[in-house]
């Protein structure tokens, strides 16, 4: 038995589907009741809070239909995640242009298509934002620590607090409307505590802007619920409890509208990603450990291990058989293409070239992060059921 912990077992459709026929791997499957299921899990958890699905973590366009259907809002990064969900049936005013960093065309297209609700983090965005999306909604991104975050964003987003009150007084003078206030706390965040910090920050933020007569309507409060991957991870009850404290500490008479932006927390469950072992090997003669070498890596799909970030859960067609420790490594002849060395893994010793092993939870980040053609390798194949 590997000694990992797998996720929640995928589903019945998505062990038929693999079962019903021969598929070349690596290929990724989507089941898309499973995306329904975490958005309901998430709309009932936080019912006042508006989902805008984070659209990058898996824009397929199935997925963006299934959760049109359900009533789903949009988090788009780029015009063109913006023309996919008016494609899969969005209406422009249910989709936010997230990324504070856009060009000016981008804008422009943008506002033309009717989206009137934009992020922006510096002077510089908002003087695009006046000139050439008069009079929408803008909010302002401020810094947050990334503490407990298994992907943390780094300081490339948002801007200090006291820059966030000119910022919106700036934009009430260029015409704009000042909406409100939006953070992530860092992606794969597994510590619900987080908000707080980020909270408590908002509501500084507020305050200032009332003393100036400005009055916020809005706070985003990103993405950054966590998937259940190796490790286990706390309930998206437990970061509604959270938040829900939190807001009433800081907002409690008067409670401005909320947006949320799952992405992970949406998408990465519904995915498992069928691969198959390349080569299994050593390092030398009397080696303590193997090399199990599959065909998708870190430029296939799973950017992520970077670093060694995000553990994934792997299942072998031989679990239950003796195991032993394993680095494991993707197929290409990049020498950064490793996923795993110091992460103590365990797989089947029995494994073998041609064997099928299975990465549970692969339906965020990982087709959208893979290249394309290097070394003459595809891009993943992703199948919608
Ligand atoms: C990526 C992103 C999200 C989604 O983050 P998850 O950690 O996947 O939930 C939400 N909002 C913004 C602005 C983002 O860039």
């Amino acid at each position: 038995m590997t000694s990992q912990k797998t996720t929640q077992d995928p589903t019945a459709k998505i062990k038929r589907f693999f079962a019903s026929s021969q598929h070349s791997t690596p290929l990724l499957v989507i089941d898309l009741d499973v995306i329904a299921a975490n958005f309901e899990v998430i709309k009932s958890g936080m019912p006042a809070a508006d989902l805008f699905y984070a659209v990058k973590a898996n824009p397929a366009r199935p997925v963006l239909e299934r959760l049109v259907a359900l009533g789903s809002k949009f988090d788009a990064a780029s015009v063109f995640e913006i023309e996919d969900c008016i494609l899969a049936g969005a209406k422009p005013s249910d989709i936010s242009f997230g990324n504070t960093i856009k060009k000016p065309a981008d804008i422009e297209r943008a506002f033309k298509l009717g989206v009137d609700l934009f992020a922006f983090d510096s002077a510089g965005e908002l003087e695009k934002l006046a000139k050439l999306a008069p009079g929408s909604k803008v909010f302002c991104r401020i810094l947050t620590e990334n503490a407990g975050a298994d992907w943390p964003l780094s300081r490339k987003f948002g801007c200090e607090l006291d820059m966030a009150v000119e910022l919106m007084e700036q934009a009430h003078a260029l015409g704009l409307v000042a909406y409100g206030i939006s953070f992530h706390v860092g992606s794969q965040q597994t510590d619900p505590g987080q908000w707080e910090t980020a909270l408590s920050r908002t509501a500084w933020v507020f305050s200032e802007l009332k003393k100036r007569s400005i009055e916020l309507a809005m706070i985003n409060l990103g993405g950054g619920y966590p998937a259940h991957y190796r490790d286990d991870v706390p309930d998206f009850e437990e970061y509604a409890k959270a938040i829900e404290a939190s807001l009433c500490k800081h907002f409690s008479d008067n409670r401005p509208s909320l947006m949320i932006e799952p992405g992970r927390a949406i998408a990465a469950s519904a995915g498992v990603m069928q691969t198959e072992v390349v080569l299994v090997s050593e390092k030398r003669l009397d080696a303590d450990r193997r090399w199990v070498f599959l065909d998708v890596g870190m430029f296939g799909g799973l950017a992520e291990t970077m670093d060694e970030a995000i553990k994934y859960a792997f299942r072998t067609e031989k679990d239950g058989s003796p195991s032993g420790i394993v680095a494991i490594a993707g197929p290409t002849c990049d020498g950064m293409d490793v996923l795993y060395e110091q992460t103590a893994y365990k797989m089947p010793l029995d494994l073998a070239v041609g064997d099928l092993v299975w990465i549970d939870a692969t339906g965020a980040y990982t087709a959208t992060y893979s290249a394309v053609g290097f070394n003459g390798f595809d891009p993943l194949k992703v199948h919608c059921i």
